[in-house]
Parts: C-alpha cells; sequence; structure tokens
C-alpha cells in the first residue's frame, strides 16, 4: 500500500473516510508501509487536525490493531482509570483495588514511564516477582476472581499505537490532539472497560502545562470515549509540585501501600477516594452524593483496599510481607539528605525538574530500551507549604550508584526553595468534565 494519496488528502486538509483511515493502521501494523510515509502522514495531521469523526475512526482502528477484551461475561460493570502522566503519580495502585472492593471489575492496562513522568508498569514491577504480560486466560481468570488485574501494553494489544508512538517521538508530532486521544483511547478501548475515569494533569510537571489546552484534550478525549459507548468523565488534577512524599518506582509502591494501610499523605487519599467515587457514580454502583464518598472513604479505611491490592500482588506473582519494615522492597545501597538552609516555608518545588532529576537518577528511562533502578528515588520528608526549620531534613534521595545519588541531591537541593507562601489546601482536584458539563472544584482538602 501507498500512503501516498492519504498524505496528500490531509495535506491539503481533507478529512480521511473510515476506509482509508482503517487502511492506514492496518497497514501500519502489518509493517507494511514505510516510516517515511507514516512519518509524513502523522505530520499532515499534525498540522491539518482530524475531526470527531476521523478521530472516533484512528481510535477504533488503533484498537483493533491488536487483542480485544470484553468483559460481558462478568455479572459486575468494569471501570477503569487512565492518567495522562505525572511525577510522583502512584494513584492507580490505591485505586483499582478500591474500585475493585466496592463492585467494579477494573482491568487496569498501564504504561512505563515516558520522559520525566513516572508509568504504573515501573511501578508495579519493582514489587519482586510481580509480573505484568498476563497471558489472556490468566487475565481473564484474575479479573473474575479478584476484579482487578493490572496488566501492560503488550505486543498483542494496540500493536499500531507502539509503532505510531516510536516515530511521533522522533518527528515532533506527539502534541497533536487526535494522535494523543487515539493513542490514550485506542489502548483503553482494547482492553474493554465499560466506563472511564480520565485523570487529566495539568502543570508544569505534566503534558499539560495550561488549563486552557488541557480542557481541549479532555473534551476531545470524552467525545471520543462516548463514541464508542462508553461513559466517561474527566477528572482535571493539580502537577506543578510531585504528588505525594515520593518519586521513584520502590518509593511510591511504599507510600502507596501507606495509603492503603491509612498512614499514607492525606491528599493523596483524598484524590484517590474522589476517583474511586467518580468511577462507582459512572459505573453505577455508588450514590453520586455523600453517602457514596462515605462508602468510598469505610472501604479505604477498613483496609479492604489494602487486602485486594495484596491478593492482586500474589495472583500477580509479587511478594509484598507485612511483617517486614518497608514490605519487604529492597533498600537502596546508597541515601543522601537534603536539608533547609533557612527557615521559612518550604514551596512547592518544579514537578519537571523533580522528575527529571529522578530519570538521571535511575528511576526512569532515556530510551526505551533503558533498565529502571527499582530503588532509585526522592523522599520527601516534609508537606509542600509546611513551616521548616533551618537544618531540617526536607528529603532523602536514594539509589543503587554513589555518584547519581549525590548529583541527584545536589539538583534537588537548588529545587526546594524556601520561602514566604501561603500555607498550601493540599487539594488536588481542580476541575471536572461530565455529563452536567465543565466547572471548577471548590478548593477544599
Ligand atoms: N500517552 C499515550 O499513551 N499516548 C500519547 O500520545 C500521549 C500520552
Amino acid at each position: 500500500m501507498s500512503l501516498l494519496p492519504l498524505i496528500l488528502a490531509k495535506r491539503a486538509g481533507r478529512a480521511l473516510s473510515l476506509a482509508e483511515i482503517k487502511a492506514f493502521v492496518d497497514a501500519v501494523a502489518a509493517g507494511s508501509v514505510p516510516d517515511y510515509q507514516i512519518s509524513a502522514l502523522l505530520m499532515a495531521i499534525y498540522f491539518q487536525g482530524m475531526d470527531t469523526d476521523e478521530t472516533i475512526a484512528l481510535t477504533g482502528a488503533i484498537a483493533e490493531s491488536g487483542e480485544t477484551h470484553s468483559w460481558a461475561e462478568l455479572p459486575i460493570p468494569t471501570a477503569d482509570k487512565h492518567s495522562t502522566g505525572g511525577v510522583g503519580d502512584k494513584l492507580s495502585l490505591i485505586i483499582a483495588p478500591l474500585a475493585a472492593c466496592l463492585g467494579m471489575a477494573v482491568p487496569m492496562l498501564s504504561g512505563r514511564g515516558l520522559g520525566f513522568t513516572g508509568g504504573t508498569l515501573d511501578k508495579l514491577e519493582s514489587i519482586p516477582g510481580f509480573v505484568t504480560d498476563l497471558p489472556r486466560d490468566r487475565f481473564e481468570k484474575q479479573m473474575a476472581d479478584l476484579s482487578c488485574a493490572f496488566i501492560g501494553q503488550s505486543p498483542a494489544i494496540a500493536p499500531a499505537d507502539r509503532r505510531l508512538y516510536a516515530l511521533r517521538d522522533v518527528t515532533g508530532t506527539v502534541e497533536s490532539l487526535p494522535l494523543i486521544v487515539s493513542s490514550i483511547l485506542g489502548k483503553k478501548i482494547a482492553a474493554g472497560p465499560e466506563s472511564l475515569v480520565i485523570d487529566l494533569k495539568v502543570g508544569r510537571g505534566a503534558f499539560m502545562p495550561d488549563m486552557a489546552k488541557a480542557k481541549k484534550l479532555g473534551e476531545a478525549l470524552r467525545e471520543t470515549a462516548m463514541g464508542f459507548g462508553r461513559r466517561c468523565s474527566i477528572l482535571f488534577t493539580a502537577m506543578d509540585a510531585p504528588l505525594g512524599a515520593s518519586v521513584g518506582n520502590g518509593p511510591e509502591v511504599r507510600e502507596a501501600m501507606d495509603v492503603l494501610s491509612g498512614c499514607g499523605p492525606a491528599p493523596i487519599a483524598a484524590l484517590s477516594r474522589q476517583f474511586v467515587h467518580e468511577m462507582g457514580r459512572l459505573a453505577g454502583v455508588l450514590e453520586s452524593d455523600q453517602a457514596g464518598a462515605e462508602r468510598v472513604a469505610a472501604a479505604l479505611a477498613g483496609g479492604y483496599a489494602l487486602e485486594r491490592f495484596l491478593a492482586v500482588v500474589r495472583a500477580q506473582g509479587g511478594s509484598l510481607d507485612a511483617n517486614v519494615s518497608g514490605w519487604g522492597l529492597p533498600d537502596a545501597p546508597y541515601t543522601a539528605t537534603v536539608s533547609a538552609a533557612s527557615k521559612g516555608r518550604l514551596l512547592p518545588a518544579d514537578a519537571g525538574g523533580v522528575g527529571r532529576l529522578t530519570v538521571k537518577l535511575g528511576a526512569g528511562r532515556r530510551r526505551a530500551e533503558d533498565s529502571v533502578d527499582p530503588r532509585a528515588g526522592c523522599r520527601f520528608m516534609k508537606p509542600w507549604g509546611a513551616e521548616v526549620e533551618r537544618g531540617d531534613v526536607l528529603a532523602v534521595v536514594e539509589g543503587s550508584d554513589s555518584r547519581r545519588v549525590a548529583d541527584a541531591a545536589a539538583a534537588l537541593e537548588a529545587l526546594l526553595e524556601i520561602g514566604e507562601g501561603a500555607e498550601e489546601s493540599g487539594a488536588l482536584l481542580i476541575a471536572r468534565l461530565d455529563d452536567d458539563g465543565f466547572r471548577s472544584e471548590p478548593a477544599t482538602r
């Protein structure tokens, strides 16, 4: 197949037909068109855009380029959550088991770290033995037994996206609305949840730095998901400072375990509950008012989500030991501390800067083939906005390479500023987009 007619059509601003888009994606998945033609078409899409029908067609073709799942046999509704990517974002580890113990089945398809943002798969794989490439029968059995499974984007799921994303990454075409929407939703539609809540991160540590752009992406994601008959809400959340008290794969698993055990940072626990409440509302298993919110809070406080997460970890071959400090996750051999140089208020650190330094530390990848150090990361000893005294330890940097740890501690020291700001509310939910339209969230904790 030659993509030239499609390139010329899109270059001239014509909408592509469903058949053209399907043929293009099938050819990408089959490897029967050269990279230079795919890249040219991606660039034409980048400049000319795609309308809603084209975006839906592209999303469907990406989903159908590989294995797809349907959960019609399950007796309970399926629901999922997707994050557009942030720094310190361990929410999926809390939300998936919490939703599962409230009557939803969660086939959570997760990704690896991308640039300076972390990925749920890398976090889960820091648990010794944890396997994310479940074969189809094991994935389906775990969904039936535990209503929750974490899987990675194997070559079998949405293979066209893999090739398209790799080319977008090196041709300056990542930041295209229809390409982002079809990439995210193509994978999610393939995993088959009936409803989807999207965590659209906004801020200097996010893919979308400002609300105007984030809102456009949110609208396109919701419209496209609904085009597949999926219920969908968008929650816009703050990603200016790292989320919670840690960044890095193993450290974030420990923090998620703290939240599941009832002793983690309050803002993370609150945001997790808000997501599960919205998932339950969309799935029709939770009341939309305070009663629903209270059921979510009770499930978290009662330890049910912790129990379910531990069962999922066992089912996927991992081991976490409640009787050992740090749940038996390996400790990093090297640590360095960062202390306050003066008295004052700890200002929220630039999440993008922290993300980049943790990648250098080994917690993320510079190239897709790099391995990650599960022990590498930063732990923040004071919440953003806290009053600190000179000499207080603000953060601990840890990892397996002494030089990288020292370099990261120096870089972090420059990012942790003491100033005079107002106290932080800790609230992370900024706005929502659902059937009632777009609205800002009151700034309460
Ligand atoms: N995440 C994805 O999976 N794809 C994109 O294009 C952007 C974020």
